[in-house]
């Protein structure tokens, strides 16, 4: 199977599967842009991997080895998602990113924009809204994100990784 070069690494496109919804949203957490359909033929989504130069990302063997001669295909073998996210990021040599700005939206895989604190007074609880010094709004679905929420997510999965990583 073909690997990813340094070159195409910079601008990777990601397509995860039919059966790979909740890599899809955490590659987008992780900054990747990750195209990802509810339902799809095998051929409907080669064709569209194919037409985006995105890798294909797959637990599907035959779906593997029919789509390898058209794009470049990364096989998982976990049934897990910290599992799949191991294997993605270490087939494709991905860093999680440190800083929200460099994550996407997880719903939609869209770029997220900081909002001025001010703005965002009636959308959330005063709590969060007096804890948190800084707000970020998906420029795609317009959902709201903070520190609290989102980044200790994703530090709780790259934690999960790496403890995966060194068993
Ligand atoms: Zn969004």
């Amino acid at each position: 199977m073909k690997t990813a070069t340094k070159q195409a690494r910079k601008e990777m496109k990601l397509l995860c599967d039919v059966m790979l919804g909740k890599l899809a949203r955490w590659l987008r957490v992780l900054g990747k842009e990750t195209i990802y359909f509810n339902e799809a033929e095998d051929d409907e989504l080669l064709k569209k991997a194919v037409k985006a130069k995105a890798i294909l990302i797959t637990r599907d063997k035959r779906l593997a080895q029919k789509a390898k001669d058209f794009t470049k295909v990364v096989l998982l073998k976990s049934n897990s998602i910290q599992g799949q996210l191991k294997e993605t990021l270490k087939a494709l040599k991905i860093k999680p990113p440190k800083t929200i700005p460099q994550t996407l939206c997880p719903m939609c895989g869209t770029k997220l924009k900081k909002v001025a604190k001010s703005k965002v007074k009636n959308e959330v609880w005063p709590r969060v809204y007096k804890r948190q010094k800084a707000f970020w709004r998906c420029t795609g679905c317009r959902k709201l994100y903070w520190r609290g929420t989102h980044l200790k997510e994703i530090r709780r999965t790259i934690q999960r990784i790496k403890t995966a990583w060194l068993q």
